[in-house]
């Protein structure tokens, strides 16, 4: 068995079978991918719109694409019909674009609000507030092709636990809050995507659905993305 199909069943142990996996492909070739899909894992993340559209277009075409980067209003059109999940909607702005691409093509796209939940500065992702701003705007009655499946976050990059911990507990409050106030009878906001190699288990802990993991399943990556 090779190292990379040895490292997703170790994963898959650890993980429970209610919580789905992404393998972020990101900077991994074909071969390496071609490794993890022959293991049995079919959902891959990448994180940049031209190197996701460059795989997929000579990988298996039963494999699930989630885009997990910041995604610019020039690439929506290149991406809507090619992923399953935009995990990285970041502003209403870009929603409202994806919406107005999605009902152009006659389908709907399962996006997850990315929210800034660790302390550091990032310059993604929508503070808690600006999420209800939307929800709560007239403007919101008009998206129709945007379904929202839930949030994702990322932790501060730090060996501190409790730090990492209480930022993934911020985000299952905000998780909690949007279901019960905007969506509490849809059965389709349910995802909570947070844990990546370092943080999993904690991420797992505090009730994540989704963990998006790279180094653990393909090593360590020479450049950092
Ligand atoms: C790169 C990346 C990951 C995976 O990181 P690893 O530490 O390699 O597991 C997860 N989420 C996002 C948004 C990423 O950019």
């Amino acid at each position: 068995m090779g190292e990379i199909e040895s490292n997703i069943r170790t994963l898959r142990e650890k993980i429970p079978a209610s919580v789905q996996l992404v393998a972020v492909s990101k900077t991994r070739t074909l071969e390496e991918i071609l490794e993890a899909y022959g293991a049995g894992q079919k959902v891959f993340g990448e994180n940049r719109v031209q190197e996701l559209l460059q795989k997929k277009d000579k990988l298996p075409g039963d494999i699930e694409w989630h885009l997990i980067g910041h995604l610019q209003t020039n690439k929506v059109k290149q991406v809507v019909p090619n992923v399953s999940v935009i995990e990285s909607a970041d502003s209403f702005r870009l929603i409202k674009f994806i919406d107005r691409e999605a009902s152009g093509t006659g389908i709907s796209v399962s996006c997850l609000l990315q929210v800034h939940i660790a302390e550091e500065e990032t310059k993604y992702g929508f503070a808690m507030e600006e999420i209800r701003e939307m929800l709560d705007s007239p403007e919101w009655n008009e998206i129709r092709s945007v379904k929202i499946a839930g949030v994702m976050g990322m932790a501060t990059f730090t060996d501190d636990a409790s730090r990492v911990r209480s930022e993934f507990r911020r985000l299952k409050k905000c998780f909690d809050e949007l279901k019960k106030d905007y969506f509490p009878s849809d059965d389709g906001f349910r995802e909570i995507s947070m844990g990546m190699s370092g943080d999993y288990s904690i991420a797992i802990e505090e009730g994540s659905t989704i963990v998006r993991i790279g180094s653990l399943i393909f090593g360590e990556r020479i450049k950092k993305q």
